[in-house]
């Protein structure tokens, strides 16, 4: 059997530890009946630790909140997941001394068969080096079709389609459709022909207007939030700088014309931050690449200004 990195840091929430009782990741810490392993049952967040702060935590517990309503699983307070959560933090740095990025996430699994109580823990572990490059260089993305309408969610709330949930199988398996296709990742799109979001991020895009005074209107672009997709923390947030910025702030419904004629497309994240999308189905995103950088770099400066 492969053990885990021994770089990772486990803590479960414990009532018997207040502040979280650390675990060696390096062997078995779940029960082989746990129905997160066994049906994939429970939901979860993932976040970037930048520079030693934690971002966006506020976000990502209430959407883990209301990804475990939407599941019926009951979470235990915010108190003792935030214990658990600075234990992992403190142990992280305390092993990886003047680390500048690392990851955080946020489980729960609906318990052990018969057990009646979900499990719940907080894994740190080393940011992917790609998702780094990605950031720098862009990705080449593929559209490729989810199956279900943009409406569905709303109409079938038991596919549980705006939950965090642990069942990745089928956003993983698109990538690796993407990657035998060459390309780095994907955009969803709805059986009404609707852009929805990647596997594992948010879909932005903008437009840049000059107009004949010389003033400058920027727009930034997303998917409906109701149409089956999960609401981006990392959106939410860079929607608010981006307003107080200055810039328009606009939700589709967008078609995959809408990605080919903006001046800039992204995706983003909370690990990976926002990865300008260079090709999609091969063809060139953008006409103007100054252009597209400097929307680019306005909207980095934007970001790593969120908490
Ligand atoms: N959509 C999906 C399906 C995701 O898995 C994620 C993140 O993992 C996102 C969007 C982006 O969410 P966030 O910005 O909160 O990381």
């Amino acid at each position: 059997m492969t053990s885990m990195s021994p770089s990772t840091v486990l803590v479960f929430l414990d009532p018997a530890h207040p502040e979280g009782r650390l675990a060696d990741s390096s062997v078995p810490q779940l029960m082989a009946t746990d129905l997160g392993a066994t049906r994939g049952d429970g939901v979860f967040e993932s976040l970037l630790v930048l520079d030693g702060k934690l971002r966006k935590l506020p976000a990502h517990l209430a959407r883990l909140a209301t990804s475990a309503r939407a599941l019926e699983l009951e979470l235990s307070g915010e108190e003792p997941w935030r214990a658990a959560i600075s234990t992992a933090v403190e142990s992280y740095l305390e092993a990886h001394p003047g680390v500048d990025e690392f990851i955080v996430k946020l489980l729960v699994s609906r318990g052990v068969e018969g057990a009646g109580a979900p499990t719940e823990w907080v894994q740190a572990s080393p940011a992917p080096a790609l998702g780094k490059k990605q950031r720098v260089e862009g990705i080449d993305v593929v559209l490729l079709d989810r199956g279900y309408d943009s409406d569905l969610a709303e109409r079938a709330p038991w596919l549980l389609l705006g939950a965090k949930t642990l069942s990745y199988a089928v956003n993983m398996a698109a990538l690796r459709h993407a990657h035998s296709l060459g390309a780095d990742d994907v955009i969803f799109t709805s059986a009404d022909g609707r852009v929805l979001e990647g596997p594992t991020s948010t879909v932005l895009l903008a437009h840049r207007e000059v107009h004949d005074d010389g003033s400058v209107t920027k727009r930034l672009i997303t998917p409906q939030l109701d149409s089956g997709i999960l609401p981006g923390t990392s959106q939410g947030a860079l929607f608010t700088a981006a307003q107080a910025a200055g810039w328009e702030l606009g939700y589709g419904p967008l078609e995959p014309e809408d990605l080919f004629d903006a001046d800039a497309v992204w995706l983003i994240s909370s690990i990976r931050l926002i990865a300008p999308v260079n090709h999609l189905d091969g063809k060139t995103i953008g006409s103007d690449p100054a252009v597209a950088a400097e929307l680019t770099a306005e909207l980095n400066q934007l970001f790593a200004g969120i908490e």
